[in-house]
C-alpha cells in the first residue's frame, strides 16, 4: 500500500512574509495526506519549524550539490540540507535540466549523494513537447531512469520518489489526460524493477484542484508534484485533500 504524496515546489517565488502566511491559511491538521512543501533555501528552516513533530509532514530542498563538501561557491550539499531537517529533495526537475544544463548523468549523482546522506530525492524525468510528438516518450525517460540506475543497487529505488512531469505540460496549463499519465506511470513502475510497487510516482504538470482527482484515480499515480497552485494555500490544500 503506498502512501498518497503530494509535494509543493514553490519554484523562486516568496518571502519571509508569504512563507508565514501561507501556513496560517493551510490547515495541516485537515489533511491525511503526506505532504512536502519545497520552498527556496533560505525558507527551509522556517518551514521546518512547521513540519517539526508532524508525522505526515516534511520539508524538502529544491537542489543539491552532488558534491559532499569543498570549493563549491554557491552550492549546498545533502548534509547541509540535513542540518536543516530536509527530508527530500528534488532533483533533475526540468527547469534544472534545461536552464541549467544539468544532464541525466549529473542528476543520477544528486540522486545518489541525497540517498546516502539519507535524504529522499524525487526524481523529474519527463518528456518534451517535440519528443511526444516523435513518440520518443517513453525511450526519453527510459533514457533518464537509466542513468540513475546504472549507478545504484537496484532495491535502492525504494528510498525514493519518482515524478512523472511532461516538460509541455509545466507551467503552461496544459495538463496529460489521467490515461496519458497513467501509462507513462505504469512504465516507469515496470522500469524500477522488483522494488517498483513500493516507490510512490507522482505526476506534475499544470496540476490543480480541479483536476487532480482525475489523475489520482488511476492506478498508478501516488500523488503530485505541485508548482504553480502550490503558491495558493487553499488551492493546494485542495489538491491535498483529492490525494486522500
Ligand atoms: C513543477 O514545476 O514541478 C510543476 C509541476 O509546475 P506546475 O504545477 O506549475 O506546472
Amino acid at each position: 500500500m503506498r502512501i498518497p504524496l503530494v509535494a509543493a515546489n514553490w519554484k523562486m517565488n516568496g518571502n519571509k512574509a508569504f512563507a508565514e502566511r501561507f501556513f496560517s491559511d493551510f490547515d495541516l491538521q485537515a489533511i491525511a495526506a503526506h505532504v512536502v512543501v519545497c520552498p527556496p533555501f533560505p525558507y527551509i528552516p522556517l518551514v521546518s519549524q512547521v513540519a517539526e513533530d508532524r508525522e505526515r509532514f516534511s520539508v524538502g530542498a529544491q537542489n543539491l550539490s552532488q558534491e559532499s563538501s569543498g570549493a563549491y561557491t554557491g552550492e549546498i550539499s545533502a548534509e547541509m540540507l540535513l542540518d536543516w531537517n530536509a527530508r527530500y529533495v528534488i532533483v533533475g526537475h526540468s527547469e534544472r535540466r534545461s536552464l541549467y544544463g544539468e544532464t541525466s548523468e549529473l542528476v543520477a549523482k544528486k540522486f545518489v549523494a541525497a540517498q546516502q546522506a539519507g535524504l529522499i530525492p524525487i526524481l523529474c524525468v519527463g518528456e518534451t513537447l517535440q519528443e511526444r510528438e516523435q513518440e520518443r516518450t517513453l525511450e526519453v525517460i527510459a533514457n533518464q531512469l537509466k542513468a540513475v540506475r546504472d549507478i545504484i543497487e537496484s532495491d535502492t529505488w525504494k528510498h525514493s520518489v519518482v515524478a512523472y512531469e511532461p516538460v509541455w505540460a509545466i507551467g503552461t496549463g496544459k495538463t496529460a489526460t489521467p490515461e496519458e499519465a497513467q501509462d507513462v506511470h505504469q512504465f516507469i513502475r515496470g522500469e524500477l524493477g522488483n522494488v517498483g510497487e513500493q516507490v510512490q510516482i507522482l505526476y506534475g504538470g499544470s496540476v490543480k484542484s480541479a483536476n487532480a482527482s482525475a489523475l489520482f484515480a488511476q492506478a498508478d499515480i501516488d500523488g503530485a508534484l505541485v508548482g504553480g497552485a502550490s503558491l495558493d494555500a487553499k488551492e493546494f490544500a485542495a489538491i491535498c485533500r483529492a490525494a486522500e
